[in-house]
């Protein structure tokens, strides 16, 4: 039975490393813990909480409930064909060090996901993606332990509702799910997506003329590790807010007043506007409130300086919020899990 432990810390449970307290914690390494730990009492009068690495999660306040650190490991093949591999991977295996199995095997689809920080589980949660390749794009299916009823329920692609930064475990299904594993179709002759931010550049810098998907990884760490602090050093998670789109009408009108104002085309007419932009406008980049501010490289993150807490966070973002819808009369909506 695993132990269920009483008033954890969980300041290094996540990457804000903010001060809050669970409850109750414990540590699942596989389905026959989940299905112990679901007969005991604090499971039945608790609010539950699945955790991987928190790289997406700020903790306004104490968890009153069960926290479930997930730490399922495993990569298994479970099918291949001349031009695909299939491997089912533990959900609390790391992501990034799947990213470099994944490498060493020769097994493309995820290179340009180097370096993500968080859990395989996590992964679909948010449909986690950068360098113009979301998780979607090789994901094959999951499974996932529904809290309530005890079942194990697999879901394919379909069944995932996938979007930008979003899935059904952030929509109808949120926190009804312990994602136990998850299954990637990976790609034996890789496709290469270089035409995204600076990879062809930092590849050129690099000396690379026939690109791998070990190079293309090694240009995606450099870029990141030139411009988004580390977590170790600067608590943070990332990007703090999502990307709004906004209508053409929305955007014509902005376009008058901010000639300038950067755009991705998306579907039906919409554009999606780079929310760092937006922040940057608003004079927030690198700026300090108290012991938290917004990195001075990437206005899209927030970091805790000095010990900050959840609520001084919170209210940076809102006043960055506010800023940014007087401004473009645009609403930022947090990418980040907000506890
Ligand atoms: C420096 C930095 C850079 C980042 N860059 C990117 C990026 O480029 N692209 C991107 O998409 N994201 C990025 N992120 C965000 C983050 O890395 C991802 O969202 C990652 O998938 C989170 O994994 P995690 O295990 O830490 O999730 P957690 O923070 O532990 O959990 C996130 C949410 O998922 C739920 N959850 C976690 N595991 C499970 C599970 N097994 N079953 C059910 N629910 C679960 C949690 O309850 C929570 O609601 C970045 C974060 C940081 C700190």
């Amino acid at each position: 039975m695993p132990q269920i432990i009483d008033n954890v810390s969980l300041r290094d449970h996540h990457t804000f490393a903010t001060e809050a307290a669970a409850r109750y914690a414990a540590t699942i390494l596989g389905v026959e813990d989940l299905l112990t730990l679901r007969a005991s009492q604090v499971w039945q009068d608790n609010p539950l909480l699945i955790l991987g690495s928190g790289s997406n999660t700020l903790f306004q306040n104490d968890f009153p409930g069960l926290i479930l650190f997930n730490r399922i490991q495993g990569i298994e093949i479970v099918k291949e064909s001349s031009e695909h591999i299939w491997l089912k991977v533990g959900a609390g295996e790391n992501w990034h060090e799947l990213v470099q199995y994944c490498i060493s095997h020769e097994y493309a689809g995820i290179e340009n996901l180097s370096l993500i920080p968080g859990t395989v589980g996590a992964a679909p949660i948010q449909n986690i993606g950068a360098y113009g390749v979301e998780l979607e794009s090789v994901f094959e299916e999951l499974t996932a332990f529904e809290l309530k009823s005890g079942k194990s329920i697999r879901f394919d692609h379909s069944d995932c509702n996938f979007g930008y930064r979003f899935s059904i475990f952030k929509g109808e299904c949120i926190n009804q799910f312990c994602i136990t594993d998850v299954t990637l179709r990976l790609n034996k002759h890789p496709t290469f997506h270089l035409d995204y931010g600076q990879i062809q550049d930092v590849l050129n810098e690099m000396g690379v003329i026939t690109p791998s998907i070990r190079s293309i990884s090694e240009a995606v760490i450099k870029i990141r590790q030139s411009k988004l602090p580390d977590p170790i050093q600067l608590p943070n998670a990332g990007s703090f807010f999502k990307n709004p789109v906004i209508s053409k009408e929305h955007f014509e009108k902005l376009l008058t007043s901010f000639p300038n104002i950067k755009y991705y085309p998306e579907k039906n007419n919409m554009k999606k506007i780079p929310a760092a932009w937006l922040i940057e406008q608003c004079g927030w980049r690198g700026k300090r409130s108290g012991r938290v501010g917004v990195h001075e490289k990437q206005a899209l993150v927030i970091i805790n300086y000095d010990h900050g807490s959840g609520s001084e966070i919170c209210n940076l973002a809102k006043a960055i919020q506010a800023d940014v819808k007087q401004k473009f009369d645009i609403e930022l909506f947090p990418e980040v899990c907000i506890l």
